[in-house]
């Protein structure tokens, strides 16, 4: 399974992308995960990512490109990916293409998941994520179990709000989503590969539609 999960910043890709890797056995390739993981070891990409992630803009093509390609080429991508994040412009998509033709991968599906923006912004400001075990939670929709531990995994949940989910950024990265990556709609519509699905409500309900849009033929 070759999936791209497409929509806006709080739009659920990260949580249904979870659930996807535990059922279909591919893994989760998330360039805000990666850069993530960079920022904190402070590598060469780190330093340079982390203040135009805490402004809300994005990374360069060229730089989010060398880290896909790196990521594909581990073995646990050649069974399948789940694409979260990525691509977010034109650009990008260009280039994916490219990219999984010299694979000889193509993908199979990009679905976009559909929130309506009110709902973004009250799932961007509750957000928190689990220092120990990742695992994220919503302080509106989806609050961490009181007391701990939180969902088993871990013994000692610490949960932090990303430096972007603040009321300041989240305005702006509504802004560069629609500017640089709505247009991937379009894009994909035209390939004839997307999908949607309404990604509001019930978690599970949203993974079963998730679900029905991918194996739909
Ligand atoms: P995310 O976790 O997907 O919301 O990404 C967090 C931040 O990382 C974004 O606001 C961007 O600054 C950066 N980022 C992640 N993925 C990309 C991408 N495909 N292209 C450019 N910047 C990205």
């Amino acid at each position: 399974m070759r999936i791209v999960l497409l929509g806006a910043p709080g739009s659920g890709k990260g949580t249904q992308a979870q659930r996807l890797i535990q059922a279909h056995g591919v893994p989760q390739v998330s360039t805000g995960d990666l850069l993530r993981e960079a920022v904190a070891q402070g590598t060469e990409l780190g330093k340079k990512a982390q203040s135009i992630m805490a402004s809300g803009a994005l990374v360069d093509d060229d730089t989010i490109l060398g880290i896909i390609r790196e990521r594909l080429a581990r073995p646990d991508a050649a069974a399948g990916f789940i694409l979260d994040g990525f691509p977010r412009t034109i650009g990008q998509a260009d280039a994916l293409n490219v990219l999984l033709a010299q694979l000889g991968q193509p993908l199979d599906a990009v679905v976009l998941m559909e929130v309506d923006s009110k709902a973004l912004f009250d799932r961007l400001t509750g957000r928190r994520t689990c220092r120990t075990c990742g695992l994220v939670f919503n302080v509106h929709t989806a609050p961490p179990p009181s007391p701990p531990p939180c969902d088993g995994r871990c013994e000692s949940p610490d949960l932090f709000q990303r430096p972007d989910d603040s009321e300041a950024t989240i305005g702006r990265r509504l802004e560069v989503y629609e500017a640089s990556t709505r247009p991937l709609v379009e894009y994909y519509r035209r390939e004839g590969l997307l999908r949607s699905v309404d990604a509001e409500g019930d978690i599970d309900a949203v993974t079963a539609r998730l679900n029905a849009a991918i194996s739909a033929q």
